[in-house]
């Protein structure tokens, strides 16, 4: 292995070795989301969650998509939840499954404010944001 290998499975594995971060990757399996989102999801503050969001960012797991004034941060590679589960499943901890829509009526983000608007017109139509 070479030293830049090793190099990025430490910035990799360090990354991934905190409970807020861990629970920001649980939440983006059910599709992007804006630092308003994951704010009203965790219950932390925007600059904690934009702190750990540039942790990932920088061990290149996640990335940013811009649309207009809204930032969405989304998992770069989708076999990091692979990792994330096998992990979990080598220690015998159970899966920290996020509910999509768990949090949808408090959000200000956009993606929540359009499926409410939806589950308005069709109350039983959508059930998640996939
Ligand atoms: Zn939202």
């Amino acid at each position: 292995m070479s030293v830049d290998e090793q190099s990025t499975m430490e910035t990799v594995f360090k990354a991934l070795a905190h409970p807020v971060r861990l629970a920001i990757l649980d939440i983006l399996r059910n599709g992007e989301a804006c630092v308003c989102h994951l704010e009203t999801a965790l219950q932390q503050r925007q600059a904690y969650i934009s702190q750990q969001l540039a942790v990932l960012r920088e061990a290149n797991l996640i990335d940013i998509r811009r649309d207009g004034l809204n930032k969405f941060y989304f998992v770069t590679r989708t076999e990091l939840f692979e990792v994330i589960d096998r992990v979990r499943a080598f220690v015998g901890s159970e899966a920290n499954a996020v509910p999509p829509s768990y949090f949808v009526d408090k959000c200000p983000c956009p993606h929540c404010a359009t499926l409410r608007e939806i589950n308005r017109e069709s109350p039983l139509a959508v059930t998640s944001q996939d």
